[in-house]
């Protein structure tokens, strides 16, 4: 079975930040509302998020508070990124050297 790699709530969110002037992230932190286990980020999200800042710590939050601290290093290892590349793809849409 394929899944397609569709826009989820994550990446939606980032979609969104950059339309408002928002493209340096610092972190993130998702919640979900399970009790013994954590959400990160799906795939997409991943190379998505990777794209703006690949040493991006992610902060995964369940209900009783307790978090788990992680990064797109270790989710997302060797991922490709414009950043690392030193290319700007979000900033015009076309993909030029800085
Ligand atoms: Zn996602």
């Amino acid at each position: 079975m394929a899944f397609k790699a569709l826009r989820s709530g994550h990446t939606n969110y980032y979609v969104f930040s950059p339309t408002q002037g928002y493209r340096n992230f610092s972190c993130i932190a998702i919640a979900a509302d399970l009790r013994e286990t954590y959400v990160g980020p799906c795939g997409a999200c991943r190379q998505f998020m990777c794209e703006f800042n690949p040493a991006l710590p992610i902060y995964l939050v369940r209900p009783d508070d307790a978090v788990e601290v992680t990064s797109l290093a270790k989710l997302l290892p060797e991922c490709f990124s414009p950043k690392t590349m030193q290319l700007d793809f979000h900033g015009n849409g076309v993909a030029h050297s800085l």
